[in-house]
């Protein structure tokens, strides 16, 4: 009955509400060894053994928000709080260039202290120094004014994961004034202004059940977002989910190939978090169907401080060192970096 859901699922590219419950339910070897295997040959029909790259620049970790289960929270008295300045941050852009990165992400607490000018001012000075690279926002929920002028001084991308598609289970890990309301609202306008758009969820954050997870794959359908992000959540000590347990590999690694069979051509990371639970998570994600990796660009003392959940990879490593372990680690696996932008295929600039 399980492989039926799963080729049900392959065939059609969706299933319903209680089809999504149930295969995730009832998993088990033999269907997950299947939809790894479907996903993986999707991805790499659609992109070949390129992986695209795209460098993370985390330039504040100072956020007004209280995600219950965020490290940068702003009740978190246990971190020093830092801001990069422009000068820092085309200082890892340029780390980041020399190394062959096309993509930036600009990502961050919700920092009141960098006002919109603030920002267009860095995406112009990013944008007019290389050109040729795209620029992906995560920097939380805006206003539409805002979102506009950030897309007009150029930005490409925005990531907002919308966290969970269940208003409750958004409760348990948000509270107010935070709401699945505005979340789900600044991804409808971004996705009107242009922007190719990313969301995405937890794997294994408290509250979450097969239920809600099943509201996330619908939402995702209908939605239809460029970009996916999901990874295991993670604890940290020094916030009110100190105690969950975290995401598994494995789960992850099963809704990475739901995601990829849903959305063939959906650019899809193997994230950092992905690479924290396991040594070589990222690999087992794009064996599993991923094809973005996003190595941090961030100077060494902030990627100290930048930390989501605990054990986090990647706070040791040098941005170009970075880039050549992870070729060497790809080539392993029959895989290799690429070079380009990387945009989704078909998007232009409106
Ligand atoms: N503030 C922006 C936003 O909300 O989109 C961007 C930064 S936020 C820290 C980036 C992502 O980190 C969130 O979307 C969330 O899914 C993830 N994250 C935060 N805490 C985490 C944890 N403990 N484990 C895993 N992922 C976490």
């Amino acid at each position: 009955e399980v492989m039926r859901l799963a080729n049900k699922l392959v065939d059609e590219g969706l299933l319903a509400h209680d089809e999504y419950i149930e295969l995730l339910a009832n998993r088990d070897d033999e269907v997950r060894e299947y939809l790894r295997s479907v996903a993986q040959e999707i991805a790499t029909t659609n992109y070949g053994h390129d992986i695209f790259l795209r460098g993370l620049i985390e330039y504040s970790n100072t956020c007004k928000n209280d995600c219950y289960y965020c490290g940068i929270r702003k009740s978190n008295d246990n971190i020093e709080r830092y801001r990069l300045t422009l000068e820092d941050i085309l200082q890892c852009c340029e780390i980041g260039y020399q190394i062959g990165l096309r993509t930036f992400v600009l990502q961050g607490g919700e920092d009141p202290y960098f006002t919109d000018d603030m920002i267009c001012e860095i995406i112009f000075a990013i944008k007019e120094e290389y050109p040729d690279c795209a620029l992906t926002l995560s920097i939380g929920e805006k206003e539409r004014e805002s979102y506009e002028r950030f897309y007009e001084a150029g930005a490409d991308r925005f990531l907002l994961r919308h966290e969970t598609a269940d208003g409750e289970h958004y409760r348990r890990l948000h509270p107010e004034p935070l709401s699945l309301e505005n979340r789900m609202r600044c991804l409808e306008v971004l996705r009107e202004i242009g922007f190719q758009i990313g969301a995405g969820f937890m794997v294994g954050s408290p509250g979450q059940t097969y239920d809600t997870m099943a509201s996330d794959f619908e939402y995702l359908k209908k939605l239809n977002p460029h970009m996916i992000g999901i990874g295991p959540f993670i604890h940290h000590k020094d916030t009110p989910f100190r105690d969950e347990p975290d995401g598994t590999l494995e789960l992850t690694l099963f809704c990475l190939s739901i995601l990829r069979i849903m959305f063939p051509k959906v650019l899809l990371p193997a994230t950092t978090a992905l690479g924290t639970i396991d040594k070589i998570g990222r690999e087992k994600g794009i064996l599993a169907g991923a094809n973005v990796i996003m190595p941090s660009l961030s100077p060494d003392n902030a990627r100290r401080q930048y930390l989501l959940y605990e054990g986090k990879v990647g706070v040791k490593d040098k941005a170009a060192e970075g880039r050549k372990i992870l070729d060497e680690k790809l080539a392993e696996i029959g895989y290799k970096t690429s070079t380009t932008r990387g945009d989704y295929k078909g998007w232009n600039r409106k």
